[in-house]
């Protein structure tokens, strides 16, 4: 069943009189369980992509549908409200908050969502624990962890509250290759757990290892390929 659905997106940006047409009319869906990588050069879209089905941003043109509801025609407090319910973000510069531990930047998601301490503590060394990160982490600051270990924090971040579908863009390009192995080992497992996972990657090696390609060529869906198992890196 479909997470969700992006029907003819289209997506123009305006700086001034400038206008850079970055989505031109894109088609596609996530359904449960999906394992996908989205690739193509630098420019084409990949991001403006991943922040559509991230909700992270409104379409120019076309409709987005989440369990078959227009969340275009829904208000921003609406579409948060789904956005953090349904989905995790683990982004290339990790984004953790160097003032907060460990343990607080990975209970974020769920302050916002008013969970009590206790829940949320016991919900954060399990996500931590999932992520493959270790608890002797947990009252240190990120700055203190290695790029690798900051990402499985960020990792323990986007799963914390419990999301149907992980989005992350260029997860390893500021990795080392065995940190790089590290976090497509745990979005393998994680997504053998039933949760559906989209990566924006330039690495076909990381593409490889999902189950559907997607190609983006200049804010078009070029070609759906399979990926080649051997040339994984694990
Ligand atoms: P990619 O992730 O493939 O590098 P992006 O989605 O970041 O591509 O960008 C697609 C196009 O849209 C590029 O031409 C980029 O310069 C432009 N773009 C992206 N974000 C913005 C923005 N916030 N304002 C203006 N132009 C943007
Ligand atoms: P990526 O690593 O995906 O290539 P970029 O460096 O293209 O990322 O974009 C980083 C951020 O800058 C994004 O939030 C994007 O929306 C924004 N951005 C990209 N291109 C432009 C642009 N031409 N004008 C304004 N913002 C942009």
């Amino acid at each position: 069943s479909e997470i969700i659905k992006l029907i003819n997106v289209k997506k123009v940006y305006r700086v001034g009189s400038v206008e850079t047409v970055a989505l031109k009319g894109v088609s596609m869906s996530i359904s449960k369980g999906d394992l996908l990588s989205i690739m193509g050069p630098s420019g084409s879209g990949k991001t403006t992509l991943l922040n559509m089905i991230g909700l992270l941003d409104k379409p120019t043109e076309g409709n987005i549908l989440v369990e078959g509801v227009d969340v275009t025609r829904l208000t921003s407090d609406q579409i948060a409200d789904i956005r953090n319910r349904k989905i995790g973000f683990v982004f290339q510069q990790f984004n953790l908050i160097n003032r907060l531990t460990v343990l607080e930047n990975i209970e974020l998601p769920l302050i916002a969502r008013g969970v009590p301490r206790n829940i949320r503590v016991k919900k954060a060394v399990e996500a931590l624990r999932l992520a493959g990160g270790d608890e002797s982490w947990l009252r240190k600051r990120p700055s203190q962890l290695s790029g690798g270990q900051q990402q499985r924090v960020a990792i323990a971040r986007a799963l914390v509250g419990s999301p149907e579908l992980i989005l992350a863009d260029e997860p390893t390009g500021n990795l080392d290759r065995k940190s790089a192995r590290l976090v497509v080992e745990t979005f393998l497992k994680l997504n053998e757990s039933g949760i559906a996972v989209c990566v924006v990657t330039h690495d076909p090696e990381i593409a490889n290892c999902t189950r559907k390609v997607f190609i983006i060529r200049d804010g078009s869906i070029m070609s759906v390929e399979e990926p080649d198992k051997d040339k994984c890196i694990l």
